[in-house]
């Protein structure tokens, strides 16, 4: 039987693809294809149903079935049989379908009198494209073969959805990959970019399905096969430690696996290519992933997942380098990518679109510090976007405008037009002090990571870096960077911030930055965990390291350094001595020692601000640092959306609270700023304004609105408004502000 099916499974796939062959308008070949699998498969009815969108499927061609009720029937997604077979992407095979979960009577279909349904799911690569449905007058169930036979159809007609062929003259399908699409995300770095996609990891388009030669195709398997398995094993002999070549070990078990190797031999003996038929199991796999609760499961069809696109590359050649050529503006699409991968496109990328991703990971981090507008959690993105597509990205709302339409465009030129308009104002008042109409005169800065940054010293008007996060230097990497290379990084840097002041910040790891060449601690909480200060102090070696970098790189000028996340005293003063005994040392072996040196303390956890008083006389100075201090006040972790975003920054509470740090630093004179992103956000950096804040660190490209806004306001009548809030016990200050604001026009 298996042996028969084999054949018969092949012969109406060669039917198939000669049925495609021709230039038929894509209708035709529908109706064409339906035709023919309900003559091969014996059965009265078959029908295909394609996605009109996410939600709607459409009946596009039918044996069988009343024909007028073709591009009229729809159903949404989960609703009738065919839409369960659409949503759970499974197979539905049942011999009395009228008394089958889900059932609908379609009464302009006339299928009541069908009692057999057999439905599989049409997909590529995990993604649902449709639903191809058998049906028949007498009651059976459908064999396993019969079953087999009809998802290598599905799969072909998937493939040939892919490439387009059902466009065209009465529209069976509209064309993909050509219609205007908009996809939503969250904003990880804002800005508006206009320009054409490029795809990190292209596609891989297979173009022949079908095999014409089942041993050929078996042969190219096998040596695509074994390609893949030596290059595993050559990634094993340079795997850096144990726990990377534990990974690799159980990708090489899956690429030596009889089990995948086998079926993949199957679905070519069945007709398949060889590209056809890895694509196939992965499609499997993928679903099986999307519905796999268990995360050691998921991370296996993950590897394998990975795997299929090694020996997809292998097979049809399409590797990195597709001979595709990057357009002059080009917006990244990716699934997800990391920060040194980031960095090597650096500055060319006009914008970024990932599906994954999160606000506070490192890829966003390198967007951020390139000022390059990021989209993360765009879902469908790779799957909706192809190389050279004109795309407009809205990094203010979180759109993506994939292939817009004239109007779309035209509403988005004017919108960038209108932020060109406001980059002109805030330049003319560049040079300007942020002084208030009261007279108090604000120090804006600007917080940076990268060498690439210090150029928006000059263009934004900053008075100097209020916080370089070192860590980015560690991060990007692949192994601990050396002391002489530091120390050179941190001298250029120096020497581009020509005289104005620099605040380094030594390394913040732990928590979400974990450096790729230390060995990753599981714990239960990370934020809450092992990170910034904390490992410096324990593990001092590096703090040392870095710190003798920062003295050799200030060779005689002045030095700033501040130490992220101290939580109490005791933190600061060892790490204090830290730095005493670096000059020393320094000194001791004829370094010249900076001119100045002023050692501060990032306030980022509720403690610090309700330590000693003694702490605040001997801290040369204090950076809030918002983000982190934010979410452990609220307790809402900054990188959970969940919650992100649930408590507002001019809560009554935490500006009371903010205004109390205020009060002690005035008490003892230490110096303070706040370098949270909430210093770059116009209202809120106007609310630390008015409750005393004298010193800001944001994007150098805040600098500009927040400079504005600040010298239009009045920090007397802000302070008033402040107050009769919190007298009224509003919960947040910000609707009372925006009432001012826009009573002030
Ligand atoms: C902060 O926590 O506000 C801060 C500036 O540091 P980071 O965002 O690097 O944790
Ligand atoms: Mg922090």
């Amino acid at each position: 039987m298996a042996e028969r099916f084999e054949t018969e499974s092949r012969k109406l796939l060669g039917r198939l693809r000669d049925a495609m062959a021709g230039d038929d308008p894509g209708q035709a070949r529908l109706d064409k294809i339906t035709h023919l699998i309900a003559n091969s498969i014996g059965c009265e009815v078959c029908s295909i149903y394609l996605f009109r969108d996410e939600e709607t499927l459409e009946l596009c061609a039918t044996e069988g079935l009343n024909p007028d009720s073709v591009h009229q029937t729809r159903m949404r997604l989960g609703e009738g049989l065919v839409g369960r077979v659409a949503r759970s992407r499974q197979v539905v095979n049942t011999a009395d379908a009228p008394s089958a979960r889900g059932f609908r009577y379609m009464p302009e279909t006339g299928e009541e009198v069908f009692s057999s349904f057999l439905g599989v799911p049409v997909q590529r690569l995990g993604e649902s494209m449709g639903v191809l449905v058998v049906q028949s007058k007498q009651a059976r169930e459908f064999s396993a073969d019969e079953v087999y036979a009809l998802e290598v159809v599905a799969m072909v007609l998937a493939e040939m959805a892919e490439l387009g062929a059902f466009v065209g003259e009465g529209a069976a399908m509209g064309a993909r990959h050509s219609q205007p699409v908009m996809l939503r995300g969250t904003v990880a770095q804002e800005g508006v970019a206009e320009g054409h996609i490029w795809l990190h990891e292209p596609r891989v388009v297979v173009t022949n399905p079908i095999a014409d030669d089942p041993h050929r195709e078996l042969e190219r398997l096998t040596e695509a096969v074994e390609e893949l398995r030596v290059g595993v094993d050559k990634m094993l002999t340079l795997a850096a430690d144990k726990e990377q070549a534990q990974v690799l070990e159980a990708y090489r078990m899956f690429a030596n696996s009889k089990g995948w190797m086998r079926r993949m031999q199957e679905d070519i003996s069945n007709g398949l290519s060889a590209e056809a038929a890895v694509e196939k199991e992965q499609s499997l796999a993928r679903a099986r992933m999307g519905q796999a609760t268990d995360s050691y499961l998921r991370e296996r069809l993950s590897d394998l997942d990975d795997l299929s696109n090694r020996l997809l590359r292998i097979l049809t050649g399409q590797g990195a380098d597709t001979g595709a050529e990057m357009p002059a503006d080009p917006i990244l699409v990716a699934r997800n990518i990391g920060p040194a991968e980031l960095l090597d496109y650096g500055r060319n990328l006009r914008g970024i679109i990932l599906e994954a991703g999160s606000v506070g990971s490192h890829a966003a981090i390198v967007a951020r510090a390139l000022a390059i507008p990021l989209i993360v959690h765009a879902e469908r993105a790779t799957l909706e976007a192809l190389n050279g597509d004109h795309v407009m990205v809205d990094g203010e709302q979180g759109i993506v405008h994939l292939r817009p339409d004239d109007t779309v465009v035209t509403a988005f030129r004017d919108k960038m037009a209108m932020q060109a308009a406001a980059v002109e104002r805030y330049a003319s008042i560049r040079d300007k002090a942020a002084e208030t109409l009261c007279g108090s005169v604000i120090s804006l800065h600007m917080n940076a990571g990268l060498m690439a940054d210090l150029p928006s010293l000059e263009g934004s008007g900053a008075e100097g870096v209020g916080l370089f996060r070192t860590e980015l230097q560690f991060l990007v990497r692949n192994q601990m960077p050396k002391r002489s290379e530091l120390s050179a990084l941190y001298a250029r840097v120096l020497d581009a911030a020509g005289g104005k002041p620099v605040i380094f910040r030594t390394l913040d790891i732990g928590s979400d930055k974990v450096l790729p060449y230390m060995k990753p601690n599981d714990e239960p909480n990370p934020a809450l965990g092992w990170r910034a200060i904390r490992v410096g102090l324990d593990k001092p070696g590096v703090m040392r390291m870095q710190l003798q970098a920062l003295i050799r790189a200030a060779n005689g000028r002045p030095l700033t350094v501040m130490f992220p996340f101290v939580a109490q005293y005791e933190e600061y003063t060892l790490a204090r001595a830290e730095v005493d005994k670096a000059m020393e040392r320094e000194a001791r072996l004829g370094h010249v020692l900076p001119e100045t040196l002023k050692v501060g303390a990032m306030l980022e956890t509720p403690s610090l601000a309700f330590s000693p008083q003694k702490f605040f006389e001997e801290v040369g100075f204090l950076s809030i640092g918002g983000n982190d201090l934010k979410q452990f006040f609220f307790a809402a972790d900054r990188e959970n959306e969940r919650v992100r975003r649930r408590y507002d920054t001019l809560n009554v509470s935490f500006l009371s609270f903010i205004e109390r740090i205020v009060e002690r630093c005035n008490q003892t004179d230490t110096p303070l700023s706040f370098c949270g992103e909430d210093a770059g956000r116009p209202v809120e950096a106007l609310c630390f304004a008015a409750i005393g804040l004298r010193s800001l660190s944001m994007r150098p490209a805040s600098i500009g609105p927040v400079k504005s806004l600040l010298r239009r306001s009045n920090l007397d009548e802000v302070r008033k408004v402040i107050a009769d809030a919190r007298h009224r016990g509003d919960m947040s200050v910000r609707p009372a502000i925006m009432d001012y604001l826009r009573d002030q026009g």
